[in-house]
C-alpha cells in the first residue's frame, strides 16, 4: 500500500514536470528521491535491474538526461569521468572525499558568493564542489 501512494506522488511530480511517467522512469525517480548517495549510472542500473529485468543502462542514462533537461534531477560532475545524479535540486553544495568515495551535501548560501563580473550573465547552473577527506575518514586514520 505504501508503495503504491509513493509511487503516485512521484507519478504526479513526473507529470507536473511535463514528463510521461512510464514505469521505468517512476522507479528511477523513486530511487533517486530515496537517496542520497548521489548515486552514478551503475549504481541505479545495478539497484533497480532485478525488479526491472527490461532496464538498459542506455534507458537509465536517457531518463537521468531527461529529467535533467526538465530540471528535477542535478548532475554532479565531481570527477569528469563520473557522473552522478540528485534528486535535490535545490541549491546546495557537495563534498566528496578522496579516500571513501562517498560525495557529502551541505548546505550553502548563495547569496554569500559574488560574482559581479557577470552582470549581465544569464546562470542556468551553480555548482560548489569540494573535495578532501570526509570526517569518518580523518577520524579512522
Ligand atoms: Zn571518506
Ligand atoms: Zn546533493
Amino acid at each position: 500500500m505504501v508503495t503504491i501512494i509513493k509511487m503516485e506522488s512521484v507519478n504526479d511530480y513526473l507529470r507536473e514536470n511535463n514528463i510521461k511517467p512510464s514505469f521505468q522512469r517512476i522507479k528511477i525517480l523513486e530511487y533517486l528521491l530515496g537517496t542520497k548517495e548521489h548515486p552514478t549510472v551503475d549504481t541505479i542500473y545495478k539497484a533497480l535491474v532485478s525488479e526491472i529485468p527490461t532496464l538498459s543502462k542506455t534507458t537509465v542514462y536517457n531518463t537521468l538526461n531527461l529529467f535533467v533537461q526538465n530540471n528535477i534531477t542535478t548532475i554532479v560532475t565531481i570527477e569528469e569521468k563520473e557522473a552522478r545524479y540528485d534528486a535535490d535540486t535545490s541549491i546546495h553544495g557537495h563534498f566528496k572525499c578522496e579516500n571513501c568515495g562517498k560525495v557529502y551535501d551541505f548546505p550553502l548560501d548563495i547569496s554569500s558568493l559574488t560574482a559581479n563580473k557577470l552582470d549581465g550573465f544569464v546562470v542556468k547552473h551553480q555548482h560548489v564542489y569540494y573535495r578532501g577527506f570526509c570526517k569518518n575518514c580523518v577520524e579512522s586514520e
